[in-house]
């Protein structure tokens, strides 16, 4: 019998990865904004439906993809004894360990399977179902989980139990967070200097300061000026955010990653909410009175 999916959040990156979802499986979809879920279902012939009680009965997993984990939260209690015993919920949110844990043992009282499944990649990697998948759950679960993400997956890989992976997940982006703001901070210098972006990325990208925000993103979005809105920076600080408190919780130092957490802090509230993760650096930009071409 063919596994049928419920997917809840068809947003920047939410939408790609459905469309893997429903080439593969028997697949239902809700949107906040109705008018996104029935477009996708014009679109790919999956089913829409505006009442996330009839998402969770048409389906075996239910997928989420939401800004934060309390929305999913939300949502989990908005179907609250829709829920059937046997069902698995995976959460594809760059969620908070915390709440993960608590969705999961909510849902444990219903029978329900919770397996938290960030990804990495962007929304070019989801186009192309090559995302990074980071499990936290049960072995059992997680194999079960693991059906499903393949279908926008190229790297899937069971990482700890429940919330794991989205401690994995804000970490991850506490470090490109850190890498866009100081490559920012180094081309901006260089620039002011004579040095064209251009030269310093040349040389970057063959010597040891190199990553993928120098050897892509600065390159196709900064010297471009072309600024894409793939990402959001309200996203990304709170990631960071997260992030952050890991590093407390754990005991660990986290100066590196408190700077980051103000930076975005306020460049979040000087760009706004809808602003790209990679614009951090027209605040810079801005500060340092140049613009890095
Ligand atoms: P977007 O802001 O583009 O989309 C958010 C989605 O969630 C939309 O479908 C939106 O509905 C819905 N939504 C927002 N608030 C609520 C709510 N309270 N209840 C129900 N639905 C809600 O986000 P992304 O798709 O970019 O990101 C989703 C998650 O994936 C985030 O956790 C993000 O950090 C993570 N992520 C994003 C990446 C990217 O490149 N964009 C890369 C890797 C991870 P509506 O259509 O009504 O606005």
């Amino acid at each position: 019998m063919t596994l049928r999916v419920g997917f809840v959040g068809l947003g920047a990156i939410g939408r790609p990865m459905a469309v893997h979802v429903a080439t593969h499986f028997e697949t239902t979809v809700w949107n906040r904004t109705a008018e996104r879920a029935r477009a996708f279902a014009q679109a790919t012939g999956a089913k829409a439906t505006e009442d996330l009680g009839a998402l969770v009965a048409s389906a075996d997993v239910v997928i989420t993809c939401l800004p934060t984990s309390q929305d999913v939260r939300e949502v989990v209690e908005r179907i609250g004894s829709a829920w059937r015993a046997g069902q698995l919920l995976v959460d594809c949110t760059s969620g908070d360990p915390g709440t993960s844990r608590a969705i999961a043992a909510w849902l444990a009282e219903h029978g329900v399977d919770f397996v938290d499944a960030p990804v990495s990649g962007g929304t070019s990697g989801a186009e192309a179902a090559k995302l990074t998948v980071m499990l936290g759950g049960t072995s059992d679960a997680v194999a079960r989980a693991q059906e499903v993400v393949r279908a926008f997956a190229a790297k899937v890989v069971h990482v700890g139990p429940v919330g794991t992976g989205h401690a994995l997940k804000a970490l991850n982006n506490a470090l490109l967070a850190i890498n866009i703001q100081a490559s920012g901070e180094a081309l901006a210098a260089l620039v002011k200097l004579g040095v064209s972006g251009a030269k310093a990325l040349e040389v970057i990208n063959a010597s040891s300061g190199r990553s993928n925000v120098t050897e892509n993103l600065i390159a196709e979005r900064v010297l471009s000026r072309a600024w894409p809105r793939t990402f959001r920076l309200a996203l990304l600080d709170k990631d960071v955010g997260i992030a952050l408190k890991v590093l407390q919780d754990t005991g660990v130092p986290h100066d590196a990653i408190g700077v980051a957490k103000k930076v975005y802090a306020e460049g979040r509230a000087a760009l706004g909410e809808e602003a790209d993760h990679v614009e951090l650096i027209r605040e810079i930009e801005r500060a340092a009175g140049v613009e890095i071409r």
